[in-house]
């Protein structure tokens, strides 16, 4: 007789939703071992035992060969005196104790179930809610932990025979998948008019004739809703802007599937592996320049070279573009810069003025989640928003933070983010918290998290900008430590943060606007920086602001502040000649100019220079398309001057951004190509943080440099800058796992306010 062992094994990571129970489950069968598995607030509880070979294999076998959404943070055995179970059973869950358990993001369709979806034999033959353990909806249904269908907006549908045998069946793929379900037992698709009265017909089959007609159809998906038009339908696309009130900002487009995404842009190998990813982003791509106009509709994408495309992650999706076997715009279901709806009688008031017609279905959106946007670049990837696909997922860190924090993160492009140990939650995007609904729905969402994966924070770090709502936020929150972090310090920590280096760096955070506490406006920083504290070393020279905020949305008027003087036959000045002079003499007189040393504002000033772009209908669009209308095969660069400080101590040098403009505005008088000289500025400003790295260097002894801020998500211009820094010897540190903008800030607070408390 062999002796028996036995084990307790304890799984902490991504274990639940994602299979893990049935792959123990088959596991301990196939090695013929005794025991139970269950889900508990921590993760995975197994006991098992049986020969000692088998156990043995066991443990191997269960990190080895784990199911592919699972992610295994922490295994811990410990051994003990064999029960005598007979047999192996998946007990229920345990839901007492502390919550730590993590909780998955929704996943595309995987092939197994896209195959029954199209198999006319298949039960769920064209079922839109077809998922298994492998894909499927999982954070944005998800109502508490442990992760199981009564905590889920599946609570309310019983599982019929067939599903319920499947459920139970440790063989089939959808043993213990908790939002299973099918035509029998499962929600139900209709479609309706604006009124909310339901159309007859297959509601995909009458969807795709509405939208080739050229109709608007909302479309319910993983994480709210989004509204629908055929991309090659100008008047149809034309209709959508008009009734969203987005008038200029590019939609994103959903093709079918790779061949048809072909058509509409370069894709490489690294592209069609983001656009294929369980993740579902959309990616954004350079458009084919051999593709006919039509394919795609001029005011898809107006002013720009690159497409966002995505590929379905929904079976709804899948049905729906194969009916109609043409890309569609699929773009977020809200007017203007309001959080996307998701709630259905919501959505039926806001989107009734825009969508002639609703595709929406009976399973519940529990959190309101937005597509993730994604750019491949030389090798790497940028993420511009994280949100559906990639949150709730935990990003593991280098240090554990002593205490749980709080990081409230900044103003646009909101998150926050919990972090507790090693783990920080970094939040799905929320949005630009000036609007009240996001605002609250930022509240609910920290109440949310915090429930979810069970922490509690003891130290709640801000931004410095005493009015954003995040740090009022921070500061209404009491019987907790409140750390202020410099907004730019954020950026950099973040940087830090998201590439597990603890610094010191050279820290460049290059963004639009943060508060510096000399009470300028920062954002053309040069800093010394690690997790604990930072040095202003450098900044682009300071301009005033002419009009403050008007100069965000008038950027010509940054173009008058740079260039001081009266220019003879400046086109910017002859097209806003009306305000141009008064302008100037605001900027002179520094009456509601404040002082900025921001770099989004430089290139501001060289957009309308240019004649790209004068007045902006969304954050970023002067430099976004001044990237996008750069000639990126020219050399040219031109040289700004750094002044070393003019103070006793040695204060901070001073990049002359003024020379960049002034060197712009003299080959536009020469005439020369306006697409030649944004390719020659932005060459301009990474040789000019090349050459103050390369001072900071001897200054300080760094040879790391991490880029960080808004003004990165510009792929020209990174690429160059981390060309140079690396062709003069620098390590460079890029964003990998968070967006170089104000959506990665909260990690970054997080960040400071632990290696602080660790300090
Ligand atoms: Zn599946
Ligand atoms: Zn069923
Ligand atoms: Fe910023």
């Amino acid at each position: 007789m062999t002796t028996l062992k036995r084990v307790d094994v304890h799984v902490e990571g991504i274990v639940q939703g994602v299979g893990f129970r049935p792959f123990v489950y088959s596991l301990a069968n196939r090695l013929g071992l005794a025991g139970r598995v269950r889900n508990d607030v921590n993760g995975v509880h197994i006991e098992v035992e049986g020969a000692h070979a088998g156990v043995a294999e066991f443990l191997t076998a269960l990190e080895r060969d784990a199911p592919a959404l699972s992610e295994i943070e922490r295994v811990t055995v410990v051994s003990g005196e064999p029960a005598g179970h007979s047999g192996f059973t998946i007990a229920t869950s345990d839901p007492s104790g502390p919550h730590r358990a993590l909780v998955s993001a929704d996943t595309a369709t995987c092939d197994d179930c896209l195959r029954e979806l199209a198999d006319p034999a298949d039960r769920r033959h064209r079922y839109p809610f077809i998922n298994c353990t492998n894909c499927g909806p999982r954070f944005t249904i998800v109502r508490g932990v442990p992760y199981d269908r009564l905590r889920t907006t599946m609570a309310g549908y019983g599982m019929c025979d067939d599903c319920a045998r499947e459920y139970h069946d440790p063989g089939d793929r959808r043993f213990h998948a908790q939002p299973t379900c099918c035509p029998a037992c499962g929600p139900r698709l209709r479609l309706r008019d604006a009124r909310g009265v339901d159309l007859c017909g297959d509601p995909v089959a009458c969807a795709a004739t509405l939208l080739r007609a050229g109709r608007v159809v909302a479309v319910k998906g993983l994480g709210g809703y989004h509204l629908a038009v055929t991309a090659s339908d100008e008047r149809a696309v034309a209709t959508l802007r008009g009734r969203k009130h987005r008038e200029e900002k590019p939609f994103a487009v959903m093709a079918a599937d790779l061949a048809q995404a072909r058509r509409l842009c370069e894709i490489d190998d690294a592209a069609a592996a983001l656009l294929t990813s369980r993740a579902r982003p959309i990616v954004l791509l350079p458009r084919r320049q051999d593709t006919p106009a039509a394919r795609v509709a001029p005011s898809v994408a107006p002013a720009g070279r690159h497409l966002g495309l995505m590929l379905p992650y929904t079976p709804l999706h899948h049905l729906l573009l194969a009916e109609l076997a043409e890309p569609i715009v699929l773009t977020s279901g809200n007017v203007s810069d309001e959080p996307i709806a998701y709630e259905d009688a919501d959505a039926l008031t806001r989107l009734g003025g825009i969508a002639d017609a609703f595709l929406v279905h009976d399973r519940a959106i529990h959190t309101r989640t937005d597509d993730s946007v994604v750019r491949p670049g030389s090798g790497e990837v940028t993420v511009l928003r994280r949100a559906r696909g990639y949150a709730p997922e935990p990003l593991a860190l280098r240090r554990p933070a002593p205490r749980p924090v709080l990081g409230c993160g900044a103003e646009l492009k909101s998150t926050f983010c919990l972090l507790n140990g090693r783990r920080a939650f970094v939040s799905h995007h929320l949005g630009d918290l000036e609007n009240y609904d996001t605002l609250r729905a930022y509240a609910e969402s920290i109440d949310h998290y915090r429930d979810l994966f069970g922490i509690r924070p003891e130290l709640i770090a801000h931004d410095l900008h005493p009015d954003y709502l995040s740090t009022r936020h921070a500061l209404q929150q009491t019987g907790v430590e409140h750390v202020g972090v410099q907004h730019h310090h954020a950026h950099i920590a973040s940087c830090l943060a998201d590439n597990g280096d603890p610094g010191p760096v050279i820290g460049v955070a290059f963004d639009g606007l943060g508060h510096g506490p000399d009470g300028t406006l920062w954002g053309g920083e040069f800093l010394r920086a690690d997790l604990t504290c930072y040095e202003r070393l450098g900044h682009l020279a300071q301009v005033p602001m002419p009009g403050g905020t008007a100069a965000i949305r008038q950027p010509w008027r940054m173009t008058a502040a740079y260039l001081r003087e009266e220019r003879p036959g400046l086109d910017v000045a002859a097209r806003n000649a009306e305000r141009w002079p008064a302008v100037l003499q605001l900027a002179a007189s520094g009456l509601n100019s404040p002082l900025t040393s921001s770099a989004g504002r430089l290139f501001d000033a060289v957009s309308a220079l240019l004649g790209i772009r004068d007045t902006i209908t969304y954050e970023g669009q002067a430099a976004i398309e001044l990237e996008q209308r750069a000639d990126t095969s020219e050399t040219g660069v031109y040289a700004a001057a750094i002044t070393p400080s003019g103070l006793p101590d040695g204060g901070p040098f001073v990049v002359e951004g003024g020379d960049l403009v002034r060197a712009a505005a003299d080959d536009l008088a020469a005439g020369i190509d306006p697409a030649v000289i944004a390719g020659r500025f932005h060459n301009s400003v990474a040789a000019a943080i090349s050459r103050s790295c390369v001072a900071l260097r001897q200054a300080t002894g760094l040879t790391a440099v991490a880029l960080s801020g808004g003004v990165f998500q510009n792929a020209l211009l990174l690429e160059r800058t981390v060309q140079r820094l690396r062709a003069a010897g620098f390590r460079v540190l890029k964003h990998v796992r968070v967006p170089p903008n104000d959506g990665g800030i909260s990690l970054g607070q997080a960040a400071v306010a632990a290696a602080r408390d660790r300090s």
